[in-house]
């Protein structure tokens, strides 16, 4: 139905009859002619229509959906548009199809939208004709083939593993499906094709992956969905290194399609998980800035200030960050107080360097000189700048200015990419007096014998990928020792039973020559989300949720009959229904 595509319209095709079909993007009778903006998936075309000798085009309104047949011409001169692609040129209709009228638009199809996200998602499709939308959309594409295509080159094999599974224990909420044959069973959907992927190692499978939908019941913090999709790694006879060097080799190949301005270089840097904590105090700091957590401590062993004595005193550290010019007035000072009280800390010191290496600071009198000089020598400090100081216990301390750092940070240029890899995590961690595991329960541990005597302290073989504060993903080199996995299943508190009955099928399969193995798992849309520099996934998932799980286009989740209930044999407690329907 069209000759060309509205990108392909230029000096090129000037003097050609072409066929364009598309949108009407914009319509403007001007001089006894109409203008039309025409719109396709690749871009616009400005068409000029003479209602006299086509008479429908006067009945054109926006989102119209028409084939024009007509010549490329030069646009008269002072009517060219050099901010439009083919702004120079337009074409002279000679015939107009009208190929369906739309209705009246629930908001205007363009990039500065000031629609509300939920009438957005209500007509994505209408959402998804802007310009903007249109070219997330296409690097999702182009990001998901440059993957493949990367990764088949190096061997790997595309491998596709089951959607309704056993529920795997990846940190997170399962998803269940219930089963007809066995009212009372459920399937899982995947946290993650984890233990599938593991066991096409044992299967002899080399080298896997696979463009992999996941789901996870979560809570809707901090911008997740319900189901996303990652990129899911695997290699046998592998160990750490070969899986950051292919991962490396993945992201610079999508970089590369998506930021061709960008030049990205491998290896990333590296931290590992300690040192990420004690200078940025989060493991994913955000590197295209510095504000370096420093430590304090010893500047102040014999400080006749209380407050840091105290704290000192029973472990604690002093530590600060310097956050650069930002002016502190009366009611700021209060509020980085406050900020610092709402994560964590008992109180802020703040000071304000000044001509000559002095400090301006309402503590600066219980200070000593040695002291001053002491933070205005480790903490740096131009005249004006801000010097923050948090003294408690080190984790609170750590968490504290690492929170503020990255509220009050700001990159020079925000558009510059910052990999970084963050390695050697813990193994585990205790949350609410329990043990728990960080990465997941089938990681290696760093050393087994640790592991067992002191697991808190026990470093894992895992690593996670960052990028500008932005954890795009993990991975680990995985336990192939079926004894080492039931260790890991006590410590976390899983009796032999249990973990039996959990996961016996899987510690079977450990038992039969099981090949060292390694991976990881890179979070795609948030990969392609930072690329596209947009703030949520949500910009990246075609038809995506929103933050309470809801999808307004189609009204899901919804009600299903009593008779698909009865089939499954579930009941619904009435008393859990909500009134109104899920937005
Ligand atoms: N299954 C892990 C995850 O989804 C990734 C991995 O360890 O390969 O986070």
């Amino acid at each position: 139905m069209r000759s060309h595509t509205a990108s392909q319209i230029g000096q090129d095709t000037v003097g050609k009859m072409v066929t364009l079909a598309g949108w009407v993007d914009r319509r403007r009778h001007h001089g006894g002619v109409v203008f039309v903006d025409l719109r396709d998936h690749t871009g616009m075309v400005q068409v000029v229509l003479d209602p006299e000798a086509i008479g429908e085009s006067a009945e054109l309104r926006r989102e119209f959906c028409v084939q024009v047949r007509g010549k490329t011409v030069r646009r008269p001169e002072g009517a060219e548009n050099p901010d439009m692609a083919g702004g120079m040129v337009e074409v002279e209709a000679a015939e107009l199809k009208i190929l369906s009228r739309s209705e009246e638009l629930p908001f205007l199809i363009e990039d500065r939208i000031t629609a509300e996200e939920l009438l957005r998602l209500e007509y994505r499709y209408l959402d998804l004709r802007r310009p903007g939308m249109a070219r997330n959309l296409r690097a999702r594409s182009e990001a998901l083939r440059t993957v493949r295509r990367t990764l088949e080159d190096l061997d790997f094999w595309e491998v596709e593993t089951p959607t309704l599974i056993r529920s795997t224990p990846e940190g997170a909420r399962d998803l269940l499906v219930p089963s007809r044959h066995n009212p009372g069973s459920f399937y899982a959907l995947p946290q993650s094709p984890q233990i599938y992927k593991q066991l096409l190692m044992v299967a002899g499978v080399s080298r896997y992956y696979q463009m992999c939908r996941c789901y996870r019941d979560e809570d809707f913090r901090a911008d997740r969905q319900l189901e996303f999709t990652q990129i899911d790694i695997e290699g046998s006879f592998w160990g750490q290194e070969d899986v950051l060097a292919t991962v490396e080799k993945v992201i610079m190949a999508v970089v590369a399609a998506l930021r061709p301005d960008q030049a990205v270089g491998a290896p990333f840097r590296r931290l590992t998980y300690s040192e990420a904590m004690s200078r940025y105090g989060t493991d994913k700091p955000d590197l295209r800035f510095g504000m370096e957590i420093v430590e304090l401590s010893d500047v102040f062993a014999e400080t006749g200030f209380r407050a840091f004595a105290g704290v000192l005193a029973a472990g604690g550290v002093v530590r600060g960050i310097n956050a650069g010019p930002i002016a502190v007035s009366r009611a700021r000072a209060d509020a980085l107080i406050d900020k610092a009280r709402q994560f964590g800390a008992g109180g802020l010191v703040w000071m304000v360097a000044e001509e000559g290496g002095r400090l301006r600071s309402p503590v600066a009198k219980f200070l000593s000189e040695a002291e001053l000089e002491g933070v205005v020598r480790r903490l740096g400090g131009n005249p004006g700048d801000a010097l923050l100081l948090v003294a408690d216990g080190e984790r609170t301390v750590s968490e504290v200015l690492g929170r503020l750092r990255s509220e009050l940070g700001k990159p020079d240029d925000p558009g510059r990419l910052e990999f970084l890899w963050v390695v050697d995590f813990p193994m585990f961690e205790e949350r609410d007096g329990e043990i728990t595991f960080l990465h997941h329960p089938f990681t290696s541990p760093a050393d087994t014998e640790m592991m067992r005597d002191r697991p808190l302290q026990a470093a894992a073989r895992a690593y996670d990928l960052v990028l500008n504060g932005v954890e795009l993903g993990s991975g680990s080199v995985r336990i192939h020792d079926s004894d080492v996995q039931r260790q890991i299943f006590e410590i976390l508190g899983i009796s032999d039973e249990e973990a039996e009955e959990r996961f016996g099928w899987f510690i079977r399969a450990l038992r039969f020559g099981t090949p060292p193995h390694a991976g990881f798992a890179v979070g795609f849309d948030r990969l392609v989300a930072v690329l596209r520099g947009v703030a949520s996934i949500r910009e990246i998932i075609p038809f995506p949720k929103t933050q309470t799980g809801a999808e307004p286009l189609s009204r899901t989740p919804a009600s299903v009959s009593n008779r698909q209930l009865k089939e499954l044999g579930i009941a619904v407690d009435p008393r859990r229904i909500k009134a109104s329907p899920p937005a």
